[in-house]
């Protein structure tokens, strides 16, 4: 990964958002721009220098990561460390603006490093500019989603294995994780969705103790975290015979599905992509019953940008890794979803892992 470039290209966009400084404070941002993977840290970047700061619990492991920034270990807090650092280094300087990251800052931690900063800095939010840069995904980014999506894909064979009318949902999603984990996952990108019968009908149903019935819908839902990367997946199928009716509203959603990666290219809008799948559903009568956006963006977090919503009117561009999963939610009786991972190429756009997706009786 090329630390290095990432923070340049940061340093460089500083002065054109009127930014003295920023302080990057949200994790899988600091991942992104200097390689660090510990749960304490901040990068202190201006346009001419990185410092990257953390506790003594992560000396070695900030050694032997950080990339392109100098390091810093400080023994207390780190807010207020920052802004004590921040003001010895930087003693002339009058009224700069720090910009924040005011998503993920707390109010009370800003308040604490608005407080160590002294009267000299004017905290700001900044623009979400690493979350867009984190969009278009490089070389290396791409192969390590390829390795997570692929890991990802492998899984459902074991879920499917494991279904049978009457176990607990728990004991799928466990047959699912336990492979996951022999197959060098980090961890799971989402707590995994094993959703069955009437639950099915929940677009989050998170595996309970709940029974799989002997006739309805599984929704499953799951993601594995490879080398930082996320995957994000999801299969339906039903148990038990199937009737005419769950039938048609499979073939609905993976009408849906297709229309949407059909639509898939850079130039379109992320509002036309969810608007492919929605005119899809609105033909079988079936669009109120898709309630929520079609895609989102995938890479070091499971949801970032962009947002594949109605009216949305970012542009794809080459190099984002998306979803395409609408479905259909019947409240009481069940629901269907479908969803692979799809990278925006210069033509068009490429679904990683495909696999079948035909209507699976068990
Ligand atoms: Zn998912
Ligand atoms: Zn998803």
């Amino acid at each position: 990964m090329d630390f290095l470039a990432r923070q340049r290209r940061l340093q460089t966009a500083l002065p054109e958002h009127r930014l003295d400084a920023l302080l990057v404070t949200h994790l899988p941002n600091l991942r992104y721009l200097c390689g660090f993977t510990g749960s304490a840290g901040a990068l202190w970047i201006t346009p001419s220098s990185s410092v990257f700061f953390s506790d003594s619990r992560y000396t070695e492991q900030a050694r032997g990561e950080v990339k392109g920034a100098k390091i810093v270990i400080e023994r207390k807090t780190l807010l207020p460390s920052i802004g004590a650092w921040v003001l010895r280094k930087h003693r002339g300087v009058k009224r700069s603006v720090v910009g924040v990251e005011g998503e993920h800052l707390s109010w009370a931690a800003s308040q604490r490093l608005a407080k160590a900063l002294g009267g000299k800095f004017r905290l700001r939010q900044a623009p979400a500019l690493i979350e867009q840069a984190r969009q278009i995904k490089d070389k290396d980014e791409i192969e390590a989603i390829r390795r997570a999506v692929e890991l990802g894909a492998s899984l459902f064979d074991h879920a499917l294995n494991a279904l049978r009318p009457g176990i607990p949902e728990l004991e799928v999603a466990s047959a699912l994780e336990s492979a996951a984990r022999r197959g060098g996952a980090e961890a799971m990108s989402f707590e995994t969705i094993v959703a069955a019968g009437p639950r099915s009908a929940l677009p989050h149903g998170r595996a309970s103790e709940a029974r799989i019935p002997s006739g309805g819908f599984v929704v499953s839902d799951f993601g594995v975290i490879l080398l930082g990367y996320c995957s994000d997946r999801t299969r339906t199928v039903w148990v038990g015979s199937a009737t005419a009716e769950a039938r048609r509203i499979y073939q609905a959603v993976l009408e849906a599905q297709a229309a949407a990666i059909a639509a898939v290219r850079p130039g379109t809008t992320a509002g036309a992509v969810d608007r492919a799948a929605r005119n899809v559903l609105k033909k079988q009568g079936l669009d109120k019953y898709f309630t929520h956006s079609t895609g989102h963006g995938v890479g070091l977090e499971v949801h970032e940008a962009p947002r594949l919503a109605s009216g949305v009117t970012e542009v794809l561009q080459p190099g984002m890794v998306i979803t395409i999963e609408p479905g259909v939610y019947l409240s009481g009786r069940g629901g269907v979803r479908i969803e692979d991972m799809v990278l925006v190429t210069e033509k068009g756009c490429e679904v990683l892992s495909p696999g079948n997706k035909e209507f699976i009786a068990i």
